[in-house]
C-alpha cells in the first residue's frame, strides 16, 4: 500500500487525526506511507492558538479538566510535571505583571500536580502536541516506513482530475495527492476596514488578534500607546465582540501597559452585551432549574426551534436572577442535551445547523484570571460594555469611529456611533456565503469539491467524513454535521477536536485499505 496523504492546515486537529492514525499504521507491518504537512505558518502541529502566533503568556478559556477529555488529560499531566519548572519560566520571561502573579497563586497547586483546575498557559499543551507528534513520526521513520514531508506555504487552490488533487501554493509550486485533509481551522476574520490610517498618533487599528500574532499586534499597540502617553494624552479602546478573544485582548494590553502607568480606557461592544463569566455560584446553582426545558420534556413530539425557545427562555430567567452563565450552563446544556435524543435526523441537524451556536453565544465563560482585569479596570470606571451591533468603522478628525445599532431595550436611540484611538476586530468569522472568502475556500466550493452546509460555517461531510471522494475534513469546519451519533453545531472545543479527529484516523485509514481491496 503507497498512497500521498496531504494535510491542508497542522494544527490540534491534524495532531489528533495524525496521533491515532500513526499509531495504528505502526502495528501494520507492510506499509509504507508518504505524508505531506502543509501549513502556512510555522507552528506544525500546535496551531493557531498553542503556537507562536498566540505567544507564550496567553491562557486556556476553560480548566484543564473541561479543556481537555480522558485518557490524554492524565497523559498530559504527568507530562506537564515533569516539565513544569522550565514551562513557569518561560511563561514569566514572555508575560508581565500579570503572569507573575498566575505562577504565585497557581503555583501551590501545580507543584502538588494539581491541575485540573487550572487555567494554564496555552503553549504548555502546545509543546506538548508538537512532542507528540514527533515522537510517533520519528519511530516510523527510523523503520523506513513513513516519509514526511513539511511544506510551510499556503494554500491557495486545490483541484481534482481524475484521482489526483492538485495543491496550489502562493508562490505557484504545486503538489500532486492521492487524499487530502482540509483541516485549516476556524473560518477567517471579517474585514471590517481596507483604508490606510492617516493619522497614526490618533488612530490604530487591529484587523484581527492572532493572524499576524498576538506580539506583533502587541508591539504595535505598547508603541501607539507610550507615544501618547508621553505627549499626555489618554487613549480609548474598543475591542469589538466579547468573547474569549476580546477579554484576551483586554488582559494582554493591561499586562503590558499597566493600568498606574498608562492613561487607558476599554469598551467591548456584543450584542448580547454580557462578558464571558467565570464564577460558579454553587447556591445559585442548586436552586435555579431550567424550568421550560423541563416542561418541554413532557411533550411527546418536539422539534430543535421549540428546544431553542426553551432553551433561551430559561437562560432569560437565569439572567433575571443575575444567575451568570458560569452556573447556568451546565444546567441548561444538560436540560437541551437530554431532549436532543427526541429529535429525528433532520430536525437535530436544524438543531446543529441553525440553533446550537446562537446558545453558546449568550453561555460564554472563561478563567477570573482574565476576568478580574476587567473588574479592576471597572472599579477605576475605565471600562464600559456597549450593548450593540457593528455596523461600520470610519476615520475622523478624533480618531476611530465605531458606528453601531442599540440592541439596549433601555436606549433611546436607534443607532449611535463613538470615537476611539485603538479599534480591535474580535467580532469573529465570515462565513462560507462571504464575498470575501479565501481564495481556496472559494476554489473548493465553485470546483464542486466542497459544499456548504445549512450553517454556512461547515461543509457537508458524509458518513467516512469526506466532503467530496478522498477530501477529509477536518475541525472546525465540521460544524452543522452530524458524526456517527453526536451532531455539531461548533467544532472549536478541543474536547470535539480530539473525538472527532480520531473519528476521522479511522475513516482515513479504512480509505486506504479499500484502496488495497480494489
Ligand atoms: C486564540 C484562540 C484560543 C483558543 N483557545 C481555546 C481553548 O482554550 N480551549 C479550546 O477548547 N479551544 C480553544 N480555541 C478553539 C480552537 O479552534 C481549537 O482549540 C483548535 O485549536 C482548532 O484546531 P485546528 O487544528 O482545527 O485549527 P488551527 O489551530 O487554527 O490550525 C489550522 C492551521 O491551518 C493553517 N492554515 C489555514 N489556512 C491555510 C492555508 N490556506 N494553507 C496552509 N495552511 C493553512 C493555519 O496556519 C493553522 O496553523 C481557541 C481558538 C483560538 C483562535
Amino acid at each position: 500500500m503507497s498512497s500521498k496523504i496531504a494535510f491542508i492546515g497542522a494544527g490540534i486537529a491534524t495532531s489528533y487525526t495524525l496521533i491515532p492514525f500513526l499509531d495504528n499504521f505502526d502495528k501494520e507491518k507492510r506499509t509504507f506511507l508518504e505524508l505531506y504537512i502543509v501549513d502556512k505558518s510555522a507552528d506544525f502541529f500546535k496551531g493557531m492558538p498553542y503556537g507562536d502566533r498566540s505567544g507564550k503568556s496567553v491562557l486556556l478559556i476553560q480548566d484543564l479538566k473541561n479543556f481537555i477529555s480522558e485518557p490524554h488529560r492524565t497523559h498530559f499531566k504527568n507530562w506537564l510535571n515533569q516539565n513544569v519548572e522550565g514551562l513557569a519560566q518561560e511563561f514569566t520571561e514572555h508575560g508581565g505583571h500579570y503572569a507573575l502573579d498566575w505562577v504565585k497563586k497557581n503555583s501551590p497547586f501545580y507543584n502538588k500536580g494539581e491541575w485540573d483546575n487550572l487555567y494554564i498557559p496555552r503553549f504548555f499543551f502546545g509543546k506538548y502536541i508538537e512532542q507528540e507528534v514527533l515522537q510517533r513520526i520519528e519511530k516510523l521513520e527510523a523503520k523506513n516506513r513513513l516519509s514526511i514531508h513539511y511544506i510551510k506555504k499556503e494554500t491557495v487552490s486545490i483541484t481534482k482530475k481524475q484521482e489526483e488533487f492538485k495543491l496550489v501554493f502562493k508562490d505557484g509550486a504545486h503538489l500532486l495527492v492521492d487524499k487530502v485533509i482540509l483541516s485549516i481551522g476556524s473560518l477567517p476574520y471579517k474585514e471590517l476596514y481596507k483604508k490606510p490610517i492617516k493619522n497614526d498618533l490618533k488612530s490604530l487599528y487591529i484587523k484581527e488578534p492572532y493572524g499576524v500574532g498576538m506580539e506583533e499586534n502587541m508591539s504595535q499597540i505598547v508603541n501607539f500607546v507610550k507615544t501618547r502617553n508621553a505627549k499626555k494624552l489618554p487613549t480609548k479602546i474598543a475591542v469589538l465582540g466579547a468573547n474569549a478573544s476580546g477579554l484576551e485582548m483586554i488582559y494582554k494590553i493591561c499586562d503590558k501597559l499597566p493600568l498606574e502607568d498608562y492613561n487607558t480606557s476599554f469598551s467591548t461592544l456584543s450584542s448580547h452585551g454580557v462578558m464571558p463569566d467565570g464564577t460558579f455560584e454553587p447556591e445559585k446553582a442548586n436552586s435555579f432549574k431550567p424550568k421550560h426545558l423541563m416542561d418541554l420534556a413532557k411533550k411527546e413530539n418536539i422539534t430543535a426551534k421549540e428546544i431553542s425557545e426553551a432553551t433561551h427562555k430559561d437562560i432569560d430567567e437565569a439572567e433575571a436572577l443575575e444567575i451568570g452563565a458560569a452556573t447556568s450552563v451546565g444546567i441548561i446544556s444538560k436540560g437541551f442535551g437530554a431532549l436532543l435524543p427526541k429529535l429525528g435526523e433532520k430536525e437535530l441537524l436544524n438543531f446543529a445547523c441553525f440553533y446550537g451556536n446562537q446558545i453558546g453565544r449568550r453561555q460564554r465563560c472563561a478563567g477570573n484570571h482574565y476576568l478580574s482585569v476587567v473588574d479592576e479596570l471597572s472599579k477605576r470606571n475605565r471600562f464600559q460594555h456597549i450593548k450593540g451591533r457593528f455596523l461600520q468603522l470610519q476615520e475622523n478628525e478624533n480618531g476611530l469611529e465605531v458606528s453601531y445599532s442599540s440592541t439596549d431595550k433601555n436606549s433611546e436611540k436607534m443607532k449611535d456611533s463613538e470615537d476611539f484611538h485603538i479599534v480591535v476586530n474580535c467580532l469573529g468569522s465570515v462565513n462560507l456565503m462571504a464575498e470575501d472568502l479565501s481564495p481556496l475556500l472559494k476554489g473548493l466550493i465553485t470546483e464542486g469539491l466542497c459544499t456548504p452546509n445549512p450553517s454556512q460555517i461547515g461543509f457537508h461531510i458524509d458518513e467516512k467524513m469526506q466532503a467530496s471522494e478522498n477530501l477529509f475534513v477536518a475541525g472546525p469546519l465540521l460544524a452543522g454535521n452530524q458524526i456517527e451519533d453526536k451532531i455539531f453545531w461548533h467544532l472549536e472545543h478541543c474536547v470535539r477536536i480530539i473525538w472527532s479527529s480520531n473519528v476521522l484516523s479511522k475513516n482515513l485509514w479504512a480509505s486506504l485499505s479499500e484502496k488495497v481491496a480494489v
